[in-house]
């Protein structure tokens, strides 16, 4: 029953289905162990029909509400995604006042959530006294970079890829400049002055809950753990994992597909929501496969020929027809032992199916984790945002994962391909990253059960929430 003392959290996502996923399931999470009712408050500019069905579909005790558009007329026709999320959430600000002050009449409203790029939208909770608190999509280096970057911003001169060293994060691994997050890596643009900023404003969270778990990058969670002044407290709270395929999806192709291979053969091959590789890139790929002799479920996407590697972050649907850039009878050559879907496949349940026992990935941080808690070790094939660097934290830091060499046009080979996969599924290098993510999956589900360490951190938070404004 709902009453004037149900804890209500109010959460603005910014756009993005991998920054929705997991806060929906913080907010089931809430629901279920808390009794909580929520809002997800959506910006105007984001309400793709993906997202809306996806908030459309969870339990009734989680609502939603969209603010209405923002200009956006004044940016400048190449703006960068983050940029256009950081300017709509930043305008946003007076109608998420309005909304915040609705649910405090009307609710419990203990707390406001934000993520990622939505650190200007505190502005509202604090003129009306409402704790306010930050939710990380991704991991503790990422995080970390944002604490830092305000400092590097001021100490150092040169783009990021030209640092003399790798940056050296506090109980982090180490990360060559070029690997660093891709939108700061020019500084001249808009997007890189938004990220220092957020840098700076996240410090005035109350709260950064982080959907990461300690045994995955210790050094830094031990760190952050501790109580710092001028640093509000962080809280590893994860893996929160999507549970089962958002609504209007159909992947039962791919599971009868795998029902009927081998267990632990098939390599699982796909690049999130939106990734997308080079023309050349996807062709040899696609021979890469052929010649590793593998089993593969292959998500494919029409390539790109501008470079931009994230160009269906906001559609998700694969332009045109992806079958017409493979190679001249890929399809029928590998059909025996290879399935090719276009853009889309229940990713969360191929991970789960005992056929798959290898994932080559984009390094996306819900897709990480995914693997991880489904023990599928990985082949690291970063793309944009901070993949290059989970990919360096997979491959250097926790070891769960290989990571194929580019060669020097910038593409990965064939021959690089074939060898890293084999590596994986049959190689001695493949055995020891296969053991290590079944050591981090046991601590990752572990953490999440009553009394783990994560499931603490989520209990402590919530009781917080619960006690920041009795009735
Ligand atoms: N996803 C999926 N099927 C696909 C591609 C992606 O279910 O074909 C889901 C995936 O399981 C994950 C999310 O979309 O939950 C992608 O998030 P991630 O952070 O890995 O990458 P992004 O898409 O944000 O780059």
């Amino acid at each position: 029953v709902v009453t004037k003392t149900t804890p209500h959290l109010a959460i603005l996502p910014t756009p993005g289905m991998g920054h929705l996923i997991p806060l929906a399931e913080l907010a089931k999470w809430l629901v279920a162990h808390h009794d909580f009712t929520l809002t997800f408050i959506t910006l105007a500019s984001s309400a793709s029909k993906a997202q809306s069905a996806f908030l459309a579909a969870l339990p009734p005790s989680i609502s939603s509400v969209a603010l209405p558009p923002v200009p956006l007329d004044d940016l400048p026709p190449d703006a960068r995604v983050e940029t256009i999320m950081s300017v709509s959430a930043a305008r946003s600000v007076p109608a998420l006042r309005d909304v915040l002050r609705d649910l405090q009449s009307s609710t419990n409203l203990v707390a406001f959530l934000t993520d990622l790029f939505g650190a200007d939208t505190f502005d509202a909770p604090k003129q009306l006294g409402i704790p306010h608190y930050m939710f990380f999509p991704s991991n503790l280096l990422l995080l970390s970079l944002f604490f830092h970057l305000p400092t590097l911003d001021a100490t150092t001169t040169c783009e990021y890829r030209d640092l003399p060293g790798p940056l050296e994060l506090p109980g982090c691994v180490p990360v060559p400049g070029p690997d660093l997050l891709h939108p700061i890596q020019d500084r001249s643009n808009e997007c890189y002055k938004w990220i220092v900023h957020h840098g700076r404003r996240y410090r005035e969270a109350e709260g950064i809950l982080v959907n990461t778990f300690d045994a995955i990058e210790p050094g830094a969670a031990k760190i952050l753990r501790e109580k710092e002044p001028g640093r509000p407290p962080v809280y590893p709270i994860g893996p929160l994992v999507q549970t089962g395929s958002p609504p209007g999806m159909d992947g039962s192709e791919c599971l009868r597909w795998l029902d009927m291979q081998p267990h632990g053969s098939v390599l699982f091959v796909s690049f999130g929501s939106g990734g997308t590789l080079l023309r050349a890139q996807l062709v040899e790929l696609a021979l890469g496969l052929e010649m590793s002799g593998q089993r593969f479920l292959w998500v494919v996407r029409s390539p790109s020929d501008s470079g931009e590697t994230s160009g269906s972050y906001f559609s998700a649907q694969s332009k045109g027809d992806p079958f017409a850039f493979l190679p001249e009878g890929f399809v029928s050559r590998t059909k025996d032992r290879g399935l090719v879907v276009p853009s889309w496949a229940p990713q969360v349940e191929v991970l789960a199916h005992g056929a798959t026992a290898g994932f080559l990935m984009h390094c996306g941080w819900n897709s990480t984790l995914e693997s991880v808690v489904n023990g599928v070790p990985m082949i690291a094939w970063p793309l944009y945002a901070e993949q290059r660097q989970n990919a360096v934290m997979l491959v250097e830091g926790v070891k769960a994962a290989l990571r194929p060499k580019e060669g020097e046009d910038g593409l990965i080979g064939r021959e690089e391909i074939a060898r890293v996969a084999k590596e994986l599924m049959e190689g001695e290098e493949g055995k020891r990253v296969r053991s290590r993510v079944k050591e981090l999956q046991e601590a990752a589900i572990k953490g999440l059960q009553d009394d783990g360490l994560a499931y603490k951190t989520l209990t402590e938070v919530a009781q917080k929430w619960k006690g920041s404004n009795p009735v």
